[in-house]
């Protein structure tokens, strides 16, 4: 894999690395890991990569990876930049034959994510999107629930994601990940309802496997001065008729990624929260609580698929990352050896979701601003 992003000082570009180590399956070769090019040496260098992998840019690493002998170069890009940098180095890796993985929101806007699609779709490549929340096993678990109907007819959606980090001007202080996530000319219209909401919507979608069709949304600005939305309460109108509420915000002091859902049908109820993501409680309208535990004879062969240690030695977040990637490649390698690829390796969020994500961060900010009540999201 090669990367664009994920220098020195960043946050996310060391956890893709973490999570594309973990199967053993794939190796860092190469990156363009800031825009300042001595920076990106020196985190090459880091990196243990040798002098001629680590580029000044991402264009010199795709026009010098595709020129590489077929076996030496690079078999996807990892982009881990913010997010104004998604859409360039994405279409420019598809245009030159790499697979890509990115991350969330896909791009800063809707007809950017919209003309990405277009790209990807005159290629036969794959590209990967880190909704990550929807790798852990319990997650994986509670969709499988729903499908099956253990607990009937969705009815209510309650989805959650708090963050205290931003309760203050932090994007003043020099602080890199405040400072890009507060310009909207860097991350895009959204602020919270950008960079968490998404994830929140992505896992709601995901679980109950039943699209957001309209959004009734209040979006709040609590710190003087931030240009974008730190706050957000929405209502949700589901394509089958189901209600929800979303809240994300990044005021909440003292939260730290507080992702939780919870489903409730006709007979039943799941809960799942991110903190403690091993665990999956469910209800039901004639027996006691029950809870399922990751790794565990008692959950579905798709959800210990995505386990990979013992019952109750603890999985969390750089393993359900791990599970995109080892879906991923597992896709690439299959391609390479000529092998079918099963079903559940093609379950990671794609360009769709990236789709959908942007979708809903433009139509939530429409609907807080309007007048209108209810604003569909293919409106
Ligand atoms: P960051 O500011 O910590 O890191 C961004 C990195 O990109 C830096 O190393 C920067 O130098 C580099 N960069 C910027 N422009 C570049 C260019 N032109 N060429 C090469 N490198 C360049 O940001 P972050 O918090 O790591 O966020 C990065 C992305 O990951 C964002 O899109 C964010 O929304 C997403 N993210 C996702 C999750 C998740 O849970 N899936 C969590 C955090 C961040």
């Amino acid at each position: 894999m090669g990367m664009v992003g994920g220098g020195i000082g960043s946050f996310i570009g060391a956890v893709h690395r973490m999570a594309a180590s973990i199967d053993g399956q794939i190796d860092l070769v190469c990156g363009a890991f800031s825009s300042d090019p001595s920076r990106s040496y020196e985190s090459g260098k880091q990196l243990l990569l040798p002098d001629n992998r680590i580029y000044q840019s991402y264009d010199e690493m795709i026009a010098k990876e595709k020129a590489l002998p077929a076996s030496q170069r690079m078999d996807f890009l990892s982009v881990v930049t913010p997010n104004h940098v998604h859409f360039k180095p994405c279409k420019m890796a598809l245009e030159n034959g790499f697979h890509v993985i990115c991350d969330k929101p896909v791009t800063i806007s809707l007809n950017e994510a919209k003309e990405l699609k277009s790209i990807l779709e005159k290629t036969d490549l794959l590209f990967a999107l880190t909704h990550n929340y929807t790798a852990y096993p319990m997650v994986k678990q509670a969709r499988e629930m729903i499908k099956s109907g253990q607990i009937g007819k969705i009815r209510k959606v309650i989805v959650e994601y708090s963050q205290g980090w931003l309760a203050t001007k932090l994007e003043d202080t020099g602080q890199k990940q405040a400072a890009w996530r507060a310009d909207p000319s860097k991350s895009g219209s959204g602020g919270a309802i950008g960079d968490i909401g998404t994830h929140a919507a992505n896992l709601a979608e995901y679980i109950t496997d039943v699209p957001i069709d309209a959004v009734c949304a209040d979006l709040t600005s609590f710190v003087d001065g931030r240009l974008l939305d730190d706050d957000a309460n929405v209502l949700l109108r589901f394509a089958n008729g189901a209600k929800g509420v979303l809240h994300v915000s990044q005021i909440c002091v003292g939260e730290e990624n507080n992702l939780k859902i919870k489903v409730f049908g006709e007979t039943g109820g799941i809960e799942w929260e991110q903190q403690e993501p091993n665990s999956l409680q469910f209800r039901s309208l004639d027996q006691p609580l029950q809870i399922f535990r990751t790794a565990s004879s008692k959950v579905s062969d798709v959800a210990n698929q995505v386990s990979r240690i013992p019952a109750g030695h603890p999985e969390g977040y750089l393993e359900a990352f791990a599970t995109i990637y080892q879906k991923f490649s597992k896709v690439i390698r299959n391609r390479k050896e000529n092998v079918k690829t099963e079903n559940y390796d093609l379950d990671f969020p794609s360009i769709d979701e990236g789709i959908r994500g942007m979708a809903f961060i433009e139509k939530v900010i429409v609907s807080s601003k309007g007048e209108q009540k209810w604003i569909k999201l293919s409106q």
